[in-house]
């Protein structure tokens, strides 16, 4: 049986995913790049780097950081890779009443679509914390909270050495990796771990592509797993 994919925590009615334009070969390895907490002065780098190597990415962004950056915000809304919410301003958004989570979600999705007319599709949610009310705040919006199976720990880790053993180690087939495009040490290792990605056969997706073959989500509350085994083949 293959290994996971990853999880994927679902609040939504049934979401349009299959938007990838690319094409993926689902008979190789694949897994989703996405980088939490920017748009910063390290982004533009990181979209070249994926230009580069033919990869694409989800950049979920902080609502209250892409008009600072709002050069960054075009290249990737220009480039074939995703937006999508980080929250507004990385609040623990389960220690906030309903309403201040409705909002500050809402404000980071509306953001979103003032400034690159796209809708987000996708959350993750701040510190990975979620409760009841943040699976109704997306159910709501339209958006379908999604979490990692690959920390890179870059936020931790201090060396580029040190984020490409950590991805590299616990690799598995349809991981979602997690990194942040606000650490220069995070940029620098993508300059050896997307090659290397690539030389173990590996596509590198945005999240939207790692799901636009999985047949839709449901509209039901509750976790998914996603097993690339049961993804149908093209
Ligand atoms: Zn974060």
């Amino acid at each position: 049986m293959k290994k996971w994919i990853a999880w994927l925590l679902v609040c939504c009615m049934w979401l349009p995913v299959c938007t990838a334009e690319r094409e993926i070969d689902w008979s190789k390895p694949i897994v989703a790049l996405t980088f939490d907490d920017g748009p910063s002065e390290y982004t533009p780098r990181v979209l070249e780097l994926l230009e580069q190597y033919g990869c694409t990415a989800t950049f979920f962004m902080l609502g209250n950081r892409m008009s600072h950056y709002s050069d960054a915000v075009r290249l990737v809304a220009e480039s074939e890779n995703e937006i999508a919410s980080h929250s507004w301003d990385h609040a623990n958004l389960v220690t906030l009443s309903y309403q201040d989570m409705l909002e500050n979600v809402l404000m980071s999705k509306n953001k979103i679509k003032t400034m690159t007319g796209r809708d987000a599709q996708f959350l993750r949610a701040p510190y990975g914390m979620n409760n009841k009310d943040l699976f109704t705040v997306c159910g709501k919006l339209d958006l379908v909270l999604v979490h990692w199976s690959n920390d890179s720990m870059d936020w931790d880790v201090k060396t580029p050495e040190e984020v490409y053993e950590r991805v590299l180690n616990q690799l598995q087939n349809g991981d979602i990796i997690l990194c942040h495009d606000t650490y220069e040490h995070t940029v620098i290792a993508l300059e050896t771990l997307l090659p290397e990605l690539i030389n173990r056969g590996y596509q590198v997706v945005s999240v939207a592509e790692l799901l636009s073959n999985c047949g839709g989500i449901s509209n039901r509350l509750r976790y998914f797993k996603l097993d690339l085994s049961k993804v149908p083949q093209q």
